[in-house]
């Protein structure tokens, strides 16, 4: 009997020290989880407070220059980046002169010569973000924050290949006197005189129109970039998943939401934004969704080749692609959204941009393509997380007119033949128009995770 109590006492006394030791697991999990949570918002509101700064030198530009937009002026950095990087290497480098200070021009054209330095392959822009204004009596400035990845290999022997991830800060100038071109004609470096799409001799004269366009002249170029870091992707990339709490950061919701709703409804003689807004969860956020995540969970990416902004598209691929190579994939099982919560809505002279926090619940883990092994994640537990998406399309796009209404996403939205010819570039096979820039119908531009976005 003594044995017996003596025994018993051990066990109890096993369970409480394990009782403890699970509370204070979860104790500690939890505060660590709300350190996190602190900080993250405390990020948020120095991001949000120099976003504030930022949106009043935006409006100073835009006061002397009606015509800048914020989108079309990424989409011209988003050109550029992507081609000083896709001829990097390459005698055709030169044709960049007069998007690019003498310096940096010069800089490329000795690693060149030398034989030293990379080429890319597989670039893709993941953001993009003004970080900074300036604009006095001689210049304006603007300075960009470009994440991206691509696939680099040495010039020379062993052409060593390399997937990398990298941030850059980039500062944009011109003259004061320049202003910008219509949004048109910013998605290309174009001639800003002829407007063409920019052929360049050695000298940077245009070839259509015999101009020499000087950097800085007539249109944006790159006074400087410096790189703020640059990794190799390592196999651990891809089964490290994003952190759970994010989920618990309340939505950043923009301070002026009601005038946004009111000027839109404005806009576009529309009633009331809530019969609006349910009808924009029912006939685009949750079709997009489906779609969206039905190609990239099939791997099937260009069946949401029209839906999806360049960037985003590129930039999934470039996952999808360093996934397959390292014989990993990732997966997504019934994804369902639990909650729509919106969190802004922007219009300048060119676009109108609406954002969306959305809440997702769905099995998602990364298996090995071998052994359909699962590295990361459960087949068996729900996972929960929220993304920000933002949609875009052109200004005088009629938020209510017949074709919002009767979109199918299966469709061309120009044409409305089916999307099973879209092209790369989004060019549909039959009408033979790029349909993914917002002319025709929403398009989903950027997808931003919880912890960090800040409106
Ligand atoms: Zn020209
Ligand atoms: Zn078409």
């Amino acid at each position: 009997m003594e044995i017996f109590s003596h025994y018993a006492f051990w066990v109890l006394f096993c369970i409480i020290l394990v009782g403890i030791g699970i509370f204070l697991f979860f104790y500690f999990q939890k505060q660590k989880q709300q350190q996190q949570v602190e900080a993250a918002l405390l990020a948020r509101e120095e991001g949000v407070a120099q976003k504030q700064l930022l949106e009043n030198y935006l409006t100073a530009l835009r006061g002397k220059d009606p015509h800048f937009s914020r989108i079309s002026f990424l989409d011209f950095v988003k050109s550029l980046y992507f081609k000083f990087y896709l001829f990097q290497g390459e005698k055709y480098f030169v044709q960049l002169r007069p998007f690019l200070s003498d310096f940096l021009l010069q800089e490329e054209l000795d690693k060149i010569k030398t034989g030293l330095g990379h080429k890319h392959v597989q670039i893709s822009i993941a953001a993009l973000h003004i970080t900074a204004i300036e604009v006095n009596e001689q210049r304006d400035k603007v300075v960009v924050e470009i994440d991206a990845a691509y696939t680099r290999y040495q010039t020379q022997p062993p052409h060593l290949e390399q997937d990398c991830v990298t941030r850059e800060r980039w500062t944009l100038e011109r003259k004061a006197k320049v202003k910008s071109l219509s949004a048109d004609f910013l998605q290309e470096l174009l001639c800003p005189y002829c407007k063409k799409t920019g052929l360049f001799d050695e000298n940077g004269t245009c070839t259509y129109c015999e101009t020499e366009v000087i950097a800085g002249e007539g249109q944006w170029f790159l006074a400087d970039r410096e790189a703020i870091f640059e990794a190799e992707i390592k196999p651990d990339v891809f089964v490290n998943f994003a952190t759970a709490y994010g989920l618990q950061i309340p939505t950043l919701v923009h301070p002026q939401i009601s005038d946004q709703k009111a000027k839109f409804l404005a806009r576009h003689q529309l009633n009331r934004w809530e019969s609006y807004w349910q009808s924009y969860q029912e006939r685009i956020i949750l079709p997009y969704f489906e779609q969206v995540y039905e190609a990239w969970r099939t791997y099937e990416w260009g069946n949401a080749r029209h839906l999806v902004g360049d960037r985003l598209y590129e930039v999934s691929q470039f996952w999808l692609k360093s996934y397959q190579k390292r014989g990993v994939e990732s997966q997504l099982l019934d994804p369902q959204i639990t909650k729509i919560e919106l969190a802004k809505v922007e219009m300048d002279a060119y676009y109108e941009v609406l954002t969306a926090r959305i809440f997702i619940s769905c099995f998602e883990f990364v298996s090995s393509l071998k052994e359909q092994k699962v590295l990361k994640g459960s087949k068996t537990k729900r996972h929960h997380f929220s993304e920000y998406w933002t949609f875009v399309r052109k200004h005088g796009v009629h938020a209510n007119s017949q074709k919002d209404l009767a979109y199918d996403i299966k469709t061309c939205p120009n044409c409305q033949k089916n999307a099973d010819k879209m092209g790369k570039n989004a060019q549909c096979g039959y009408c033979g128009q790029k349909v993914n820039l917002g002319d025709y119908f929403w398009v989903l531009q950027n997808i931003e995770q919880d912890e960090t976005y800040i409106g």
